[in-house]
């Protein structure tokens, strides 16, 4: 239960509801051979709020901070001492985006919040070959289904700076039933004094700009499927060029605005499979090449039906970045 306040600041979420409409569920795609696209996308991620943190789940104390100065923080995920958002966690981000706009079910709810979306929507169940799948099992898996597309770990391009950054605790909103939840991205707002107290926590973040990479990984994907992880990444086609639509979110304090990410492709590599005899070779696609297959691969899954456009138009219009501020206190 969150504690009500009289005043309280705008809400920094947006819900968009569930199609009344069930998942097309379908076969899945097995993996044995080539069909469909198989490749890699290189990716430069840069952060778009004012802090991104990836908790590792550990926290780290400093004995002689005083009264004015962090005691106890949070601290970033780190590989081999180095600073770094799992690819499981991006993963994560952009699956529940492609969830949401192509109308599939709902994997990632926890206890409680289940019986609170409909029974169409319910997590697809894998048994073997023949079960059908919704669009984002199909492409990220499920129990006993491997996904056909991955994340690596990303780790930073440059030195990042490290800040140990002042929240107020994340109090769960109530949730309403059949509809997705997400955090806007508005104005972090920074709190005055570095002082310990109740209520308040300390994360370890990255600044603004900060940048990594990460490789996205894909196999055996028609066209219009890697078109939705674009359009998931934040990609969208205006005249014919490839535009951000919206910045999608990383990693913990979504509440306090924290996460908003720009994706950015660097290069496109993909296996050839009409060639065998003279075996696989990969071929690179760089600047207008590569945008003209993302706009190939965009309008395509607009073809298919694979993107829902309500709620399309949700995401797009709700992760727009806003010059609002986020809420400091409780809401
Ligand atoms: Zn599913």
């Amino acid at each position: 239960m969150s504690p009500r306040q009289p005043e309280a600041e705008p809400k920094p979420f947006f819900n968009v509801s569930i199609p009344r409409e069930e998942p097309m569920r379908e076969k899945v795609v097995t993996h044995e051979k080539f069909r469909g696209i198989t490749g890699q996308i290189k990716l430069g991620i840069t952060v778009q709020s004012e802090y991104l943190f990836v908790g590792s789940g550990q926290y780290e104390f400093d004995p002689k901070a005083g009264k004015d100065h962090p005691d106890v923080w949070y601290t970033f995920y780190r590989r081999n001492g180095q600073v770094c958002i799992p690819g499981t966690s991006i993963k994560g981000s952009i699956r529940a985006i492609v969830e949401s706009i192509s109308n599939s079910c709902v994997s990632q709810r926890r206890g409680q919040e289940r019986v609170q979306i409909d029974s169409a929507h319910q997590p697809c169940k894998y048994k073997d070959e023949k079960s059908l799948l919704c669009p984002a099992c199909r492409l990220f898996g499920t129990t006993g289904f491997r996904g056909r597309v991955y994340f690596s770990d990303s780790t930073p391009r440059d030195d990042v700076q490290m800040e140990i950054v002042k929240i107020s605790e994340l109090w769960e909103p109530k949730r309403h039933a059949n509809v997705r939840r997400f955090y806007e991205v508005k104005k972090f707002q920074p709190i005055a004094n570095q002082r310990p107290e109740s209520n308040f926590r300390f994360v370890e973040a990255v600044p603004k700009e900060s940048k990594f990479c990460t490789t996205l990984q894909f196999e055996n994907l028609s066209k219009a499927e890697l078109g939705l992880v674009c359009y998931a990444l934040g990609l969208n086609v205006e005249n014919d060029r490839v535009v951000p639509a919206f910045a999608p979110k990383l990693g913990g304090a979504k509440p306090r605005c924290l996460g908003a990410v720009k994706f950015n492709p660097a290069y496109l590599q993909l296996w050839q499979n009409d060639d065998l005899t003279h075996g696989l070779k990969p071929l690179i696609h760089q600047t207008e090449e590569m945008f003209r297959f993302f706009i190939e691969c965009l309008q395509e899954c607009q073809r298919s039906n694979l993107l829902h456009s309500q709620s399309w138009d949700a995401v797009i219009k709700g992760l727009k970045p806003q010059n609002e501020p986020c809420p400091r206190g409780v809401y």
